[in-house]
């Protein structure tokens, strides 16, 4: 190619880069809840529309809401205690608490905007403080707006791959660089879910060591092929352990 054409090449693969980071600066905001600078483009009726609009198709991948109602209503009395006694309350956010028919796959998970679940899979191994430490944790995801988050950010990495693969072939280098941030602050999404999830279960007058048995339990669920998905998405629960002391002394002083 000629050097001529390269410079263009270069100078528009400059501007996409400029404009991935002038977007990124114009989207930092401080999460009122949190106190995190974070980087997001979408509104909370955003997020809570988002959430509604793909939570049956959630409910359907994992058999669809378990059948008991009185399971059920379990599950939404410890996720509203929670709401009500946090921070959770001053949200504009919808909380809604579904329990899943899956009896396989040890999960929970939020949607943004409000929408948390858990499976049957979870759900039967945990007491009631325990279910109110998972419950805690999916709430802190939506206050957290982790999804929100991650969305901003993997489109920052994409426009961010294109300009480096328009101005010199470095677009998947950019590219892997992007995806190995946006695991390490997906872990980081984790800790921090756990440290509210400790509060709310402190607020609510749940034994937040409790949460330190839900990590034993995810962690002896955790067999070579069992729950994939959710170690990948997780960090390791030693981890979290060590963690969640820390927070618990920070709140309760124990
Ligand atoms: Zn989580």
């Amino acid at each position: 190619m000629r050097r001529g054409s390269w410079r263009i090449r270069i100078l528009i693969g400059l501007a996409i880069v400029a404009f991935a980071f002038i977007r990124r600066c114009n989207n930092q905001e401080e999460n009122p809840y949190t106190g995190r600078v974070q980087n997001i483009d979408m509104t909370a009726e955003q997020e809570i529309a988002i959430g509604l609009q793909s939570a049956p198709e959630m409910a359907q991948q994992h058999g669809g809401l378990y059948p008991d109602e009185r399971m059920q209503s379990l599950v939404d009395a410890v996720g509203k205690k929670l709401v009500n006694n946090s921070i959770a309350r001053e949200t504009p956010y919808q909380y809604d608490f579904h329990l899943l028919a899956d009896d396989q796959t040890i999960n929970a998970f939020a949607l943004p905007g409000g929408q948390c679940f858990i499976t049957y899979a979870l759900f039967s191994q945990l007491n009631e403080a325990q279910l109110a430490g998972v419950l805690g944790h999916e709430i802190a995801h939506v206050i957290g707006r982790h999804s929100a988050e991650r969305i901003a950010e993997s489109s920052f990495w994409q426009t961010l791959a294109t300009g480096a693969s328009v101005g010199g072939d470095m677009g998947s280098v950019v590219a892997g660089i992007g995806q190995n941030t946006l695991l390490k602050n997906g872990r980081g999404d984790e800790l921090e879910s756990d440290e509210l999830g400790v509060q709310f279960m402190i607020q609510s007058g749940y034994d937040p060591y409790e949460m330190i048995n839900v990590m034993e339990i995810l962690k002896s669920a955790a067999g070579p092929n069992r729950v994939p998905e959710f170690q990948s998405t997780h960090p390791d629960p030693e981890n979290r352990i060590e963690k969640i002391k820390e927070a618990i002394k920070k709140y309760s002083g124990r």
